[in-house]
C-alpha cells in the first residue's frame, strides 16, 4: 500500500467513555464487519473482557474508507485503528499503541466530561507527537451536555469548541464525518522504504493453534513473508511462517511496507520472545539502531497464590506456565508457606491485573485458590550494608534493618469542587503529599499527590468513589521510591505465627492495623472445638488480642436420628462449607480471612 493513503490512529479515553463501542461502529461503517457478524465490543475477544466490558489487550484493525467530497467520492484511504486498554495497570500497552500511530481520537463522554485518564492519555498522546482530534461521544444521551464539555475540552487542548466532533457510538451519528476528518487531519506515515527493516512490536498474544501472534507497525523498509527476522533487544532470530493484516480476522499478505500495521507469526511459543516495545529487523540486513521505548514490564504488586487442595499444585504450575505465554508482565516463583503449604509468589502490574489472572486460573483452569493480601516490593538495607528486595512480608528481616524504601506513585485525582476536602482528607490519611492543584473549569479540580503505592493498592479507589459519590477519577504512575518507617505486623493463631497474614505497615499505623485485623479475623474465623486466641504482634511485642470462643456444634443433633436423606444432605452441606476452608495448624480458616487486610485501613 502507498504510505500516502495510510492513516494509523488510536482511540483514547477514560474507561467506559465508549472506545470499544465507537470502534464497533467504525467496523460496521467501513463494512469490515457486516451486520450479521456484528456483536457488541467486537474487538474485546477475551471472555473476561466481554463480561467486564473492558479492554485488556490492544487490537489493531485495517479498514478501507473513502472520503466523501460533497456528493462525490474522494480519496480512498486505508485506516489502521488500534483499540487501546483504558486501565492504569496497562498504561505501558497504551503508550506502545500510541507510538504506532500518527493520530489519536480523544473520546470524552458528553454526559461525564473530562476524567483523570482522559488527561493521562492526552498527555501520553502529546508526548508521542500525535495529532489529536477531540470527540464528544454519547450525544444521544438525554444527560449529554456537548456545549459545556466542548468548552472544557477546547480549553484543555487549545482549540476552538467547534473543532470538537460530536458523535454517538451507539447510534452511529457523526461517525462517518469523524472517519472523513481522520483522513483529512491525520498525517500519513513517513519512513524510508529503502532502509533496513524496522518494525515496532506493540502487542503480542499467544494463540493455542498458531503460537505467538506479534502485532507490528513497520517504520522503515519492508518485511516479506519469507524473511528471517531478528529481535533487536535479544538478538534472537526466527523464520517467518506468515505475515498479514487484520481486517477483522487475519488475512495473509506477501509483505508489509512503510507505515503498515499487521501481524507476524514465527512459531515461537512464548510472548516473552516477542516483547511489546521491541524492534523487529531483518536478519540478513539488520538495522543499526532499535526504535526507542522498549522497557521490561516490572511487577508492582505481589501476592501468594495457593491451591486450597494441595494436590492441585502441579496443575497450578501448569496453568501459570500457560498464562505466562500470553502475559510478559506476569511473574511467579514457587514459595512455601508454613500456613498454606506449596504455592507461588506472583508479581503483577497492579490489582486489576492480579484479579484478572486469579479469575482466569479459577475459571479457565478450574482451580480453587487462596490468594494472600497483596503487597508492594520493598527495598531494605541491612545493618551490615547488604541490600535485599522483599516481595513477601513474612520474609521481612525484623530487627536487622537500617533503612527501608517503598515504591511511590504520582497520582492525579479529578473531582468536582465540592469534594476537594473529602479527597484531601483521604489522601492525607494515606500518607499522601500534595504536589499541586489546578482548576480545569469553575467546578472541576485536578489534585496531584505523591502517595505510597501500598496505600492505594487496597481500597483507595473504592474510598475515593464513595467519598465523592462516584464523581472523582484517579490515574497514577510509578514515581520511584521513598524511605519510610515501616514495621512488620505478625498475626498469631493459637500462639502460632501465620506467615500468610504478615503485613508491612507504617509505624504510625501498626497499632490500629493490628487491632483491626485481629477484630476482623475474629468475625471471619468460625468457632472451633476449642478456644482460639488471635494476637497481633510486632516482633515479640503483642499489640492486640482477640479470642474466638469454643463451640461444640453437631449438625446431626437436630435430626433426632430420623430422616436419613436429610442427614446425608446436611453432611454434604457441611462438607461443601469445609472446601473453602484451609487448616492452619489446628485452626480452620476460611478463604476470605486471607484477604481481610484489604478492607482494613
Ligand atoms: P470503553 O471502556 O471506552 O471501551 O467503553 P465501551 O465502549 O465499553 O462503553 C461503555 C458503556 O457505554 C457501554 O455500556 C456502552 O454501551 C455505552 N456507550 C458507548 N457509547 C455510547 C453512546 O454513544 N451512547 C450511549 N447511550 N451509550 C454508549
Ligand atoms: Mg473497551
Amino acid at each position: 500500500t502507498d504510505p500516502g493513503r495510510i492513516r494509523n490512529f488510536c482511540i483514547i479515553a477514560h474507561i467506559d467513555h465508549g472506545k470499544s463501542t465507537l470502534a464497533d461502529r467504525m467496523l460496521q461503517l467501513t463494512e469490515v464487519v457486516d451486520a450479521r457478524q456484528m456483536r457488541a465490543q467486537y474487538l474485546d475477544r477475551m471472555d473476561i473482557e466481554r463480561e467486564r466490558g473492558i479492554t485488556i489487550k490492544s487490537q489493531a484493525v485495517r479498514m478501507p474508507w473513502t472520503v466523501r467530497e460533497g456528493d462525490q467520492r474522494g480519496e480512498h484511504a486505508v485506516l489502521n485503528m488500534i483499540d487501546t486498554p483504558g486501565h492504569v495497570d496497562f498504561t505501558y500497552e497504551v503508550s506502545r499503541s500510541l507510538a504506532a500511530c500518527e493520530g489519536a481520537v480523544l473520546l470524552v463522554d458528553a454526559a461525564q466530561g473530562i476524567e483523570a485518564q482522559t488527561l493521562a492519555n492526552l498527555y501520553l498522546a502529546l508526548e508521542n507527537d500525535l495529532h489529536v482530534i477531540p470527540v464528544l461521544n454519547k450525544i444521544d444521551l438525554p444527560a449529554a451536555q456537548p456545549e459545556k464539555f466542548a468548552e472544557e475540552l477546547a480549553h484543555l487542548i487549545g482549540c476552538d469548541p467547534d473543532d470538537c466532533i460530536r458523535v454517538s457510538g451507539k447510534t452511529g451519528e457523526g461517525v462517518p464525518y469523524l472517519l472523513d476528518e481522520i483522513v483529512r487531519q491525520f498525517k500519513p506515515p513517513v519512513g524510508d522504504p529503502a532502509a533496513p527493516a524496522r518494525a515496532m512490536i506493540f502487542d503480542s498474544v499467544y494463540d493455542v493453534y498458531r503460537g505467538v501472534v506479534t502485532y507490528v507497525r513497520v517504520i522503515d523498509g519492508r518485511i516479506e513473508a519469507r524473511d528471517r527476522i531478528k529481535m533487536m533487544s535479544t538478538g534472537a532470530t526466527h523464520e517467518l511462517l506468515e505475515i498479514g493484516v487484520i481486517s477483522p480476522e487475519m488475512q495473509k499478505a506477501d509483505a508489509l511496507g512503510v507505515g503498515e500495521v499487521g501481524y507476524l507469526i514465527t512459531g515461537v511459543k512464548d510472548v516473552r520472545q516477542s516483547r511489546v516495545g521491541d524492534t523487529v529487523t531483518n536478519h540478513g540486513r539488520p538495522a543499526a539502531d532499535a526504535l526507542g521505548g522498549y522497557k521490561d514490564p516490572k511487577p508492582m504488586v505481589y501476592s501468594g497464590l495457593y491451591p486450597i487442595d494441595g494436590s492441585d499444585y502441579p496443575a497450578l504450575r501448569e496453568a501459570l506456565d500457560k498464562l505466562k505465554l500470553n502475559d510478559a508482565a506476569l511473574d511467579y516463583e514457587p514459595e512455601t508457606s508454613g500456613a498454606l503449604g506449596f504455592g507461588f509468589r506472583c508479581g503483577f502490574l497492579g490489582l486489576l491485573h492480579l484479579e484478572i489472572i486469579r479469575e482466569r486460573l479459577e475459571r479457565e483452569y478450574n482451580l480453587d485458590l487462596i490468594s494472600t493480601a497483596p503487597n508492594v516490593v520493598y527495598r531494605a538495607v541491612l545493618d551490615d550494608g547488604t541490600e535485599i528486595t522483599v516481595t513477601n512480608p513474612s520474609e521481612y528481616p525484623t530487627g536487622k534493618i537500617a533503612e527501608v524504601y517503598e515504591p511511590v506513585v504520582r497520582a492525579t485525582v479529578l473531582t468536582p469542587n465540592d469534594y476537594v476536602g473529602a479527597v484531601m482528607e483521604l489522601c492525607q490519611g494515606r500518607r499522601g503529599a500534595l504536589q499541586g492543584m489546578d482548576y480545569l473549569s469553575t467546578d472541576r479540580v485536578e489534585l496531584r499527590y505523591t502517595l505510597p503505592l501500598a496505600e492505594i493498592i487496597f481500597d483507595f479507589f473504592d474510598q475515593l468513589k464513595s467519598r465523592t459519590k462516584g464523581y472523582a477519577s484517579l490515574d497514577y504512575e510509578p514515581s520511584g521510591e521513598q524511605r519510610s518507617d515501616l514495621v512488620k505486623v505478625d498475626i498469631l493463631l493459637h500462639g502460632e505465627p501465620v506467615d500468610a497474614f504478615s503485613a508491612i505497615v507504617h509505624k504510625d499505623k501498626a497499632y490500629n492495623y493490628g487491632v483491626n485485623i485481629a477484630a476482623k479475623l475474629r468475625t471471619l474465623i468460625p468457632r472451633q472445638q476449642y478456644e482460639v486466641p488471635i494476637q497481633a504482634a510486632i516482633g515479640s511485642r503483642v499489640i492486640a488480642r482477640e479470642t474466638i470462643r469454643a463451640i461444640r456444634k453437631d449438625v446431626l443433633a437436630k435430626c433426632y436420628g430420623g430422616d436419613i436423606s436429610r442427614k446425608r444432605k446436611l453432611l454434604e452441606k457441611q462438607k461443601e462449607g469445609k472446601k473453602r476452608m484451609k487448616m492452619v495448624g489446628r485452626v480452620e480458616v476460611p478463604q476470605e480471612a486471607f484477604i481481610a487486610a484489604l478492607s482494613t485501613s
